[in-house]
């Protein structure tokens, strides 16, 4: 894997095993469609999934309103003063997610769509060759997440659900509850579990 940007240079929230994991499998799954990504704050996951993404000449939607999850708000955990806009008091990660896009000369390939998941999902019907969902961590987040694109996944495609957390002392459970939720239903089989990041293939 050959990467066009310093990864390290780009803020974000993902190991380097896990974004490897996310390449490998962008680059079987993006050979004959799109691919989406929930949650993109500024662009690290989106290098790794655009960069495979570009070598097969398809398209990641990065779906993102850039307003920060909860854990991002100020004077939250996960809070960074760099990315909070004073004049409008409000986190905006666009602007960093699109200076790393253009340096890593993605934007022939990655499709910024900046709303709410939920709203980007309304008029949603291709069908997609991975989804990777690294949104808003609330329980109803995750739930709208999974609920409103889960069945966008064509069958034999691949569904990534990053944070989970098998042990509530070690982190939010709202992932690992739709993790659960996909490889119950009976659609969708687990492949492997990366780090905190779980893959499974679409099978019904
Ligand atoms: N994948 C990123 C990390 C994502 S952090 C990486 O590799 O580093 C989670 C992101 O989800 C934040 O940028 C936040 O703005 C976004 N988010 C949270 N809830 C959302 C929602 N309901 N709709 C769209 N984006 C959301
Ligand atoms: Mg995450």
């Amino acid at each position: 894997m050959q990467l066009p940007i310093n990864i390290d240079s780009v803020k974000g929230f993902l190991h380097p095993d896990e974004g490897k994991a996310l390449y490998d499998y962008a680059l079987e799954c993006s050979q004959s469609k799109a691919i989406m990504e929930i949650g993109s704050y500024c662009g690290k996951s989106s290098v790794y999934l655009g960069t495979a993404a570009q070598l097969n000449k398809s398209t990641l939607f990065a779906v993102d309103h850039h307003r920060g999850s909860e854990e991002h708000q100020f004077g939250e955990e996960y809070h960074d003063p760099d990315v909070y806009d004073n004049d409008v008091q409000m986190i905006d990660t666009f602007k960093a997610f699109r200076w790393a896009m253009k340096e890593a000369r993605l934007e022939d390939t990655v499709v910024p769509v900046v709303a709410p998941s939920k709203v980007a999902a309304k008029h949603w019907h291709t069908p997609l060759g991975m989804l990777f969902i690294d949104g808003g961590h609330s329980m109803q987040a995750a739930l709208d997440d999974y609920r409103c694109w889960a069945p966008q996944i064509a069958i034999g495609g691949v569904l990534a659900i990053h944070d989970l957390f098998p042990n509530p002392e070690e982190g939010g459970q709202a992932p690992i509850t739709i993790w659960r939720m996909a490889l119950a239903s009976g659609l969708f089989e687990e492949i492997e579990v990366v780090g905190t990041l779980g893959f499974a293939r679409r099978i019904a």
